[in-house]
Parts: structure tokens; sequence; C-alpha cells
């Protein structure tokens, strides 16, 4: 892959840690020489992350906040002022009240509905509009969702109605990005240890379930999200927009528990 993103510069938004989706696209587009800026939320993020850059050559690390639209504009502003264009984004940022994570969809508040749907959804939409600025020659936009968006998954909850909506957006804006030369895409990854992924009840029993359950009997890695992600960013996924794509070990296909799968 070494030379697929040369000379390609772009955002990654939602790193943590070295455990976060985003250290797995990080990596891959990194690997293939692409020069990247991170974004983070929160200062206490701030000493994980900054080796992390550091890691694959990356100096360019802002603090954003994306449920605050000053913060999302002085973070692209900055951007702005460092390259003149860039060519991609990455967004691998949710949030919810993990207290609402578990139990019933039913007893979801108002205002963690509207924060959830802030933080996960509208973000992306925001992000979409100020890197299309930047983008002059056309791009790529990438997002991460989850199948609990298509079907009810144990505790996924109000996070599943959120990633409904984030993969509605992702087809909206793919049509009104589309004139510019700029494609909008998600991955559907399967469920991965993150600290994200720490919040929802029951995770460990999800992945057990995943790993036996899907058509390739295995957990995918971040490693496999980041190669996905290399394809849909460059210029390999050059005619796919809109588009939601399952990096799942195949378990979206599966109606039915396989005879041949043990109980958990
Ligand atoms: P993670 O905890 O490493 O990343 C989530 C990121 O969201 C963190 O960096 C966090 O700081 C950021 N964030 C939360 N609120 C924010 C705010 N207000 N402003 C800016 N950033 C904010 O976990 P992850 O699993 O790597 O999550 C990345 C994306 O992947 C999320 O959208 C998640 O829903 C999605 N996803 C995860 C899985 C999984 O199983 N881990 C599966 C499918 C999709």
């Amino acid at each position: 892959m070494l030379g697929l993103m040369q000379g390609k510069r772009g955002l990654i938004m939602g790193l943590a840690n070295d455990k976060s989706i985003a250290w797995g696209i990080a990596k891959a587009l990194a690997d293939a020489g692409a020069e990247l800026a991170f974004s983070y939320h929160g200062e206490a993020l701030k000493k994980r992350v900054d080796p992390l850059a550091a890691q694959i050559g990356s100096d360019f690390v802002v603090e954003c906040d994306v449920s605050n639209e000053a913060s999302v504009a002085e973070l692209f502003e900055k951007l702005g002022q460092r390259w003149e264009s860039i060519d991609f984004v990455v967004h691998a940022i949710g949030f919810s009240d993990k207290d609402q994570l578990r139990g019933r969809y039913a007893d979801t508040t108002r205002d963690n509905f509207m924060m959830t749907m802030d933080v996960s959804v509208y973000s992306f939409t925001t992000v979409s509009r100020h890197a299309a600025a930047l983008m002059p020659n056309g791009g790529s936009l990438l997002t991460l969702t989850y199948y609990g968006a298509e079907r009810v998954m144990p505790h996924y909850n109000v996070m599943g109605v959120a990633k409904a909506a984030l993969e509605a957006s992702v087809r909206y804006l793919a049509e009104d990005l589309g004139k510019d030369g700029i494609r909008v895409n998600a991955i559907s990854a399967g469920p991965i240890k993150t600290l994200a992924a720490s919040g929802i009840g029951d995770f460990r029993y999800i992945m057990k379930w995943n790993e036996l359950n899907s058509p390739l009997r295995r957990n995918v890695s971040q490693e496999e999200v980041g190669k996905s992600a290399l394809y849909l960013l460059s210029d390999l996924g050059s005619a796919v927009t809109g588009e939601t794509h399952h990096v799942d070990a195949g378990y979206h296909v599966v109606g039915m528990k396989a005879v041949d799968a043990p109980d958990i």
C-alpha cells in the first residue's frame, strides 16, 4: 500500500488511545504515505494523543469538542492556516450517557437523546461542511457506524437510533457534496474493545456472540478497519459514495445462529 496516500493530507477526529478505531485508521493511512492532523476531546487525553501522533510523524494535534460549534470552526481555521487544502477527514466520534446504554431504549431521556444525536450525528454534518470548504479539488469523508443502526442489538439503545441517523446523513451528504467531487462514506465496524465500547452493557457477550456467529467465525481488528478505510479514503474507492461498508467478519448477513455455533 506504500505510496497510495502519498501527497495526501487529512484530519483524524476521535483518537483517544491506542485502542481507538481512529488509531487503526491513522496507522493504515500513515503507512500509505498520508500526512495527518489529529483532533481529540478534553485536555486529559492530550498526554495520550500527543505521543501517538508523534509516532507517525505528526505534530498537528488540536483539542476540539464537536458539541461546540465554535470549537469545530476553530479546528478547521487552524487546519486551513496549516494546509491550504485537505484530502480527507475521518470522524470516529460517538457518545451517550453510559447509564442509558443498558436496559430499555424506551427509557432514554430527552436530554440524553438530544446530546447523543448532537455529538454522534450532527457533528458529522457540521464537520463535513467545514471540511468541504478546504477541499477545492475534491476529497473523501468517512464516519464510523455499527449494525445496531439496522437491527436491534442488546443495550445499544439510543446509539442505534443515532447511528441510523448518521447513516442517513452519509447518503444526504454524499448527494450534496458529490457535485464538488467529495465522497462521503461510513464503515460499519464489528465490535472492537475500545474506551467507547466499554460503556455498552454486556459488551463482552456481544463480542463473543459475533465471534461465534459471524461467517468468518471471529471478530475484526482496528487494523482491518484501517485497511478498509484506506480503500474508501484513497483513489481505490474513487467511485464509491453514500455507502455504509460493513467490516464485521460478515456478521450482518447472518439471519440465525449457525447449527455448529456453540452456546455461550
Ligand atoms: P474511542 O473511545 O476510542 O473513540 C470515541 C471518541 O469519541 C473518543 O476519542 C472521544 O474523545 C470522542 N468524543 C466523544 N465525545 C466527543 C466530543 N464531544 N467531541 C469530540 N470528540 C468526542 O472508541 P471507538 O470505538 O474507537 O469509537 C470510534 C467510533 O467508532 C465511534 O463512532 C463508535 O460509535 C464507532 N464504532 C465503534 C465500534 C466498537 O465496537 N468499538 C463498532 C462500530 C462503530
